[in-house]
């Protein structure tokens, strides 16, 4: 019997190939997490020098492969970010739990294809279990629908698909079936701050990117909803609200439980960005900020982010799940749809990698308490971070920091030059520096560097470290611009 199980079992010697590149490869990634946080946080190469390490005619013949493995490692080692470090406060990117890293060695390793229930039971059972403790630590509904998706974008285009699905189906209008040509017209209503993801989301479901009406933002970035009333009273049809919890620049999160208010009123879909701030509602302490957000009908959020599960990573969420499937489901005659549930059901992709299992590592090696904790740690320590670069004069914080992003202007002495080009400069230098990386954008007109704190392995010794360093670039360019 043992022979027919396994007819084709590799001879020991290959075995032991490959289990002596797993275990090199094994000691390369230790090495690196090791040097991970005393490495310069921005990558240093060039891209022509990364080319040149690592391009080259597609070779003819084949190489070792430990040899190939060590030439990849050399050659993108100077290319690589320190993002899964502790000082790295770029964007909003955290780094990778250890649970769950090692759940993605695993997750590669069995190369489980997630696509249905047949093709990885262990994949679509691990899914459902990560996806019910999802939706508790979110304080999202029971019974909504969950998919694993590569990221917050795709988690839009996914809950927007649904969203699409039954406001059309309400208007008597299949559009899985008919297409949107001669729909009945949806009406979307965004927020003047909504994400980029959203508007690809809305032009990749043929929505049009430039048709929502937009919805004016106060001085956070947050949703006015006397706009909403207005904007929502000036047109009826079927209409689709696109609200965000955790705004990308400032953190803040839109006034939910007005706003799902107004969306009940008008029998509107809701759907709530909350790529990194719906996680607030994992923490006892952060929770209000998100009031209402469980009234909606779709929650787009990551897990590669606050959740600092391995890219890629994201959720979507959908409160009925008749409509999260029909705009997403897939049969064909050679598939087996088992007892369970099928992972294709509830996401743009039909083969997929098994993305429910570093989700699982991380929920449960963290526990309730532990994600409440990550949160508001990061909080903690993006307060500490504005309040050490505030006590600098020449430092501006421009949002008030109600979650883990922090926005800062840097301020020349008076007539000495333009605070838009100091902000810029003072970011390129630390950049360049190497002790933290962060990155510039642009706030109501104005230049600002943004901090994001998301990652578990950040402690109070990097932020004053990092902030040290900020600082100290920022007197580095007030002393060029006073001396030229
Ligand atoms: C990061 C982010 C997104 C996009 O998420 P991805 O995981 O990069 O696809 C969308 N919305 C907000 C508010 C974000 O912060």
């Amino acid at each position: 019997m043992r022979e027919l199980l396994f007819p084709l079992s590799a001879p020991a010697k290959s075995i032991e190939t490959v289990a002596e590149l797993l275990n090199d490869t094994c000691r390369m990634a230790v090495d690196y997490l090791r040097e991970l946080p005393a490495r310069p946080v921005g990558a240093r190469a060039t891209g022509a020098q990364l080319r040149a390490a690592l391009g080259g005619p597609l070779p003819e013949t084949g190489e070792e492969a430990g040899a190939v493995v060590r030439a990849l490692a050399a050659g993108a080692d100077g290319g690589l970010t320190a993002s899964a470090g502790p000082r790295y406060f770029g964007f909003v990117i955290g780094g990778s739990l250890p649970a769950s890293l090692a759940a993605d060695w695993l997750t590669s390793t069995w190369d489980q294809n997630a696509g249905i229930f047949a093709t990885s039971p262990a994949a679509a059972v691990v899914e459902e279990v990560a996806a019910g403790w999802l939706l508790e630590l979110l304080g999202l509904p029971a019974g909504a629908s969950v998919g694993f998706v590569t990221g917050c974008q795709m988690a839009h285009v996914t809950a927007l698909a649904a969203a699409r699905h039954a406001l059309l189906a309400r208007a008597f209008w299949n559009v899985e079936e008919q297409g949107l040509a001669g729909a009945p017209p949806l009406h979307v209503v965004i927020g003047a701050e909504a994400h980029v993801t959203v508007l690809r989301a809305l032009r990749l479901l043929g929505l049009g990117s430039r048709t929502p009406t937009v919805v004016a933002a106060d001085a956070q970035g947050r949703m006015d909803p006397r706009e909403l009333r207005a904007a929502l009273a000036a047109r009826s049809g079927p209409t689709l609200i696109c609200a965000q919890a955790g705004n990308i620049n400032t953190g803040s999160f839109d006034p939910m439980d007005e706003i799902a208010e107004l969306a009940r009123e008008h029998l509107a879909w809701l759907h709530v960005d909350g790529a990194f701030g719906l996680w607030a509602a994992a923490s006892p302490t952060l929770r209000d900020l998100t009031a209402g957000a469980a009234l909606a009908d779709s929650w787009a959020t990551d897990g590669h982010k606050w959740l600092n599960v391995p890219y890629d990573s994201g959720i979507v969420v959908v409160a009925d799940p008749a409509a999260h499937r029909a705009a997403m489901t897939a049969t064909a005659a050679y598939l087996q749809h088992d007892d369970g549930r099928d992972p294709l059901d509830w996401v743009p992709e039909f083969s997929r990698r098994a993305r429910g299992f570093t989700v699982y590592a991380a929920l449960r090696s963290l526990g309730r308490r532990g994600v409440a904790a990550l949160v508001e740690d990061c909080c903690r320590k993006a307060r500490a971070m504005a309040s050490l670069l505030r006590a600098e004069p020449a430092v501006e914080v421009l949002n008030e920091v109600v979650l883990n992003q922090v926005l800062v202007r840097f301020l020349p002495d008076a007539g000495a030059g333009s605070a838009d080009a100091l902000t810029r400069a003072v970011v390129r230098r630390v950049q360049r520096d190497g002790v933290c990386w962060l990155g510039a954008t642009t706030w109501h007109g104005m230049a600002a560097m943004r901090i994001s704190v998301s990652g578990w392995a950040t402690s109070e010794r990097d932020v004053e470290d990092s902030a040290a360093a900020i600082l100290a670039a920022a007197r580095a360019e007030l002393a060029a611009l006073r001396r030229s």
